[in-house]
């Protein structure tokens, strides 16, 4: 049974690469027909807040990246943690060490002078039990090899090759007793039985050090692909202005979780050609073998264009229902959202074939609402103040006249009216859509203006009229 995990530390939000981290593992799982587990890092006890844990849990949900069972916290295997790091002491693998926090020091001041990375020199490396001071509680050391290689076998990355001349014997239980974050994944990937282990590349050299603990323990190594990072879209390492933002901010900026996923899963990873798909296509065609070494770069107008693809092909109704579920989120949403009564709702239900075409992100769609809930008379923005100028109500008012004497309301019977109108009048018909337009939306652009009369009704398109022409 294939286990993977996504073990985010909760220092922060879910940050856009440890979305995408969680998307390739949880994608995986699926589509090799296993399961996803998730762990919470959350051993750095000065950095790591429950706020942190509620935003990557929060964040996780809405995009729709699901995990078997509970959360795992990191910090509550702590006893198990240090039970490992001493069976490692007795099986010869690891050591007791008593450096003092100034012999470490002065082994770093030796590896400044002579221009080459801090290693431990295992002074304490062969030294019998009975060399312990009396009183001092030790850090446990890894016995590490020194000669050799250590390969990481990664699905990505291929073999990595580590000298172990470069791996130094490195600590797994601190004298206070608690793990090493480097100790603690060994030993709870081991546990909770994970055999694919997918993260970012910048945990490569961790890798090497945590196979040393696995060959010690004599536990097979799970499956290892590491991931290359997402750079901005100059190349340089993502900060904020590149999007380098919490999954909650992308959904306050109005895109749906299955674009951004869409969007987070082409960067590193591709199938043919294939820009745009489904989260079930892409479960279908997931796999860790087609994940690319390069770096992958972030492009805000990509992730915008591919939004607007999404809500295009999406069925109205969910759109519906999506829109008016991220609403609260969005700038100004909760306000918008209070306008939304019933019949809000079902004109909104109505109009959104028309809307989505219009709207590449969920913040444009609630621009363009105005006039599914406003309440008469209208508020006219500028634009549709300036349309509105006495010529046009002339004009509006003989459309009034026509479109009073029309039984049936549909787009279609309001179309047939106002063309036959215009044309009798020598009148382009965009002549008279503009006026109609502001005044049933009370803006300069909208949806068609037929669907826009077929979505209000008859009563309340005459009423929107009638208020203009007064
Ligand atoms: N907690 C680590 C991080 O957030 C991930 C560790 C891992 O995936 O092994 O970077």
């Amino acid at each position: 049974k294939i286990v993977t995990r996504f073990a985010p530390s909760p220092t922060g939000f879910l940050h856009i690469g440890g979305a995408r981290t969680a998307l390739f593992n949880w994608l995986y799982a699926r589509h090799i027909g296993g399961t996803m587990l998730l762990r919470i890092e959350d051993t750095d006890r000065e950095r790591s807040t429950e706020a942190a844990t509620a935003a990557i849990l929060d964040g996780l949900s809405w995009l729709g990246l699901t995990w078997e069972g509970e959360p795992v916290s990191q910090m509550q295997g702590a006893q198990r943690h240090r039970e490992v790091a001493e069976e490692l002491v007795r099986l010869g693998k690891a050591y007791y060490c008593y450096a003092t926090p100034a012999e470490l020091e002065e082994m770093r001041e030796k590896a400044r002078a002579e221009g080459r990375p801090p290693r431990y020199d295992g002074r304490w490396r062969n030294r019998p039990a009975s060399d312990a001071p009396a009183g001092v509680a030790g850090a446990i050391r890894i016995k590490a090899p020194t000669e050799g290689e250590t390969v990481v076998h990664d699905l990505v990355q291929g073999e990595v090759r580590f000298p172990n001349k470069d791996l130094d014997d490195f600590i797994i239980l601190r004298s206070d007793g608690s793990p090493t974050y480097m100790h603690a994944v060994v030993v709870d990937d081991h546990d909770m039985g994970v055999t694919h282990i997918i993260r970012g590349d910048d945990h490569l050299t961790n890798a090497a050090r945590q196979t040393i603990i696995y060959h010690a323990m004599g536990w097979t190594v799970p499956k290892m692909a590491h991931i290359p990072l997402i750079h901005g879209a100059d190349g340089a390492k993502l900060s904020k202005r590149h999007g380098a933002l919490g999954v909650e901010a992308y959904r306050a900026m109005g895109y749906l979780p299955e674009a951004l996923l869409n969007y987070l899963v082409r960067l590193g990873w591709s199938h043919g050609d294939d820009e745009v798909m489904s989260i079930a296509q892409m479960i279908e065609w997931f796999d860790i073998k087609d994940v690319n070494k390069g770096a992958a770069r972030f492009d805000f107008a990509k992730l915008e264009a591919l939004n607007g693809v999404h809500m295009r092909n999406m069925d109205p109704d969910a759109l519906t229902d999506i829109f008016l579920k991220t609403l609260p989120w969005l700038p100004d949403g909760e306000e918008i959202a209070a306008c939304f009564d019933e019949t809000a709702r079902e004109r909104l239900q109505k109009a959104m074939p028309g809307l989505k075409e219009r709207a590449k992100t969920l913040v444009e769609l609630a621009a363009n609402t105005y006039y599914l809930t406003a309440s008469r008379p209208l508020q006219l923005d500028e634009k549709a103040a300036t349309i509105l100028d006495t010529d046009a109500k002339a004009l509006l008012k003989q459309v009034l006249l026509h479109f009073q004497q029309l039984d049936e309301w549909t787009a279609q019977t309001t179309e047939a009216v106002m063309r036959e109108f215009a044309e009798n009048m020598g009148l382009k018909l965009g002549k008279l859509a503009q006026p109609l337009r502001a005044a049933l939306t009370g803006r300069g652009t909208s949806p068609g203006v037929f669907d826009v009369l077929d979505v209000l009704g008859r009563e309340e398109s005459l009423g929107r009229i009638q208020d203009q022409i007064d």
